[in-house]
């Protein structure tokens, strides 16, 4: 009796493996070694928490893989964006133009400030800001283009550069997702007047939380130091060094947005790993291209040849004409499988947040399109092949479910 139950509990178990569903694949999932506990555990131990010599290595450390003058670590990107806005004057009543296919916090960021956003519609092929579409957004309250380089691929720079320059008016580059990226040999962070990155958990790399604003300018570069501290003119590490008392002085009504050098020391680890996690991400994001490319319910984004691109997100376009359902219950098929995805992004302008901005549907045609039909699938380097190969099956198995006809 005993021995029959152990058989069949055995075998019942054996049919159970086989049926046993793989682990959730979260949409995302940073990678965190032994070195950044270590250099965390170093903070921790050293009696110096907030920002002090870690941060200032980590400005130093980016500034020199970006290629730039000077690099300024903030608590977020959002940070950063806010910061860019009031450097460059941006004030009650201004105008910038944005995309309406992005992170809100590039749109909360003006508003809050008084300013007015402007939406230019998307390019279809690529998400980005349609270049040809802003000169005629361009009004005299106009202060600044802020442009995304969307999932990792830089926007048409030298024309918008162009337009801007034409009107006197700077660009800010909102490079959240284009670390890496390099624009026709030039890299994002020197595309603009001001670059803003993020260093949170779902981008290229992460410190926990955090921002750098990066920019040629030493004058922009002091006013938002300044700024980042409360508009206090030294930093608090420095006042109770060896040289004797400092008082401090405020100059400038600014706001906390410091790093701390804890998480500083995560971030300085992760920026020695981002060429290692690129190569992984391109491998992959070249999987799924080889994978999904001939699907006909399936279109992918396009990439200029002149563009190094970030793998950042790896989007796809579905074409919800030859499908009997529409992008969401195709979100919630793939997610059903054991797959997360996400969508980079549901348009801003018909969101209610912004309903006071006054924009319509039909309106922003290609990014409401686009808004309807896009999806990314998982792309970071604590993926397996085997992961990857597993949201191609799922991907390929849910469009077939749905296929017209
Ligand atoms: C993530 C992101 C931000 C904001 O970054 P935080 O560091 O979270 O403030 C801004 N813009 C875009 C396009 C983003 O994807």
């Amino acid at each position: 009796m005993d021995e029959v139950d152990t058989d069949n509990h055995q075998r019942r178990q054996e049919g159970d493996s086989l049926m046993i569903k793989r682990e959730f694949l979260p949409f995302c999932r940073p990678l965190l070694g032994k070195e950044e506990e270590d250099a965390v555990l170093e903070v921790l131990r050293s009696g110096w928490l907030t920002t002090g010599p870690k941060t200032i290595q980590f400005e130093k450390d980016f500034a020199f893989f970006k290629g730039v003058e000077h690099a300024v670590a903030v608590n977020s990107c959002t940070s950063a964006l806010h910061l860019a806005l009031v450097a460059l004057g941006v004030g009650q009543g201004d105008e910038v133009i944005v995309s309406p296919i992005t992170w809100p916090s590039t749109i909360n960021t003006i508003i809050n400030m008084g300013a007015v956003p402007v939406f230019v519609d998307v390019d279809k092929e690529t998400l980005n800001m349609d270049s040809s579409r802003i000169d005629k957004n361009v009004t005299r309250l106009t202060k600044a283009v802020q442009v995304v380089h969307m999932a990792g691929n830089p926007a048409d720079m030298d024309e918008i550069n162009a337009i801007a320059l034409s009107h006197g008016i700077p660009v800010i580059e909102d490079a959240a997702h284009a670390l890496e990226a390099v624009y026709k040999g030039r890299q994002t962070g020197s595309l603009g007047a001001i670059s803003c990155f993020s260093l949170y958990p779902t981008k290229s790399i992460t410190a926990c939380e955090g921002g750098m604003l990066v920019t040629g300018s030493k004058t922009i570069a002091d006013t938002v130091r300044t700024l980042s501290f409360n508009g206090i003119d030294r930093d608090a590490w420095k006042r109770y060094g060896s040289e004797g008392y400092k008082h401090w002085e405020v100059v400038t009504p600014g706001y906390k947005y410091n790093m701390p050098d804890i998480l500083a020391a995560i971030g300085i680890q992760q920026l020695r790993k981002v060429w290692p996690f690129w190569s992984i991400r391109k491998r992959y994001s070249d999987m799924y291209d080889a994978a999904l490319a001939d699907i006909p319910e399936i279109r992918l984004l396009t990439k200029k040849s002149y563009v190094l691109h970030s793998y950042h997100l790896y989007i796809i376009v579905l074409d919800t004409d030859r499908l009997t359902v529409d992008r969401d219950a195709v979100l919630n098929a793939i997610q059903a499988e054991g797959v997360g995805v996400g969508v980079h992004f549901r348009a801003l302008h018909l969101q209610q947040g912004y309903r006071s901005l006054g924009y319509e549907k039909g309106d922003l045609p290609s990014a409401e399109y686009m808004s309807d039909r896009i999806i990314s699938l998982p792309l970071y380097p604590s993926m397996s092949v085997e992961d990857v190969e597993y949201v191609i099956e799922v991907v390929k198995k849910v469009i077939t479910r749905y296929r017209k006809g």
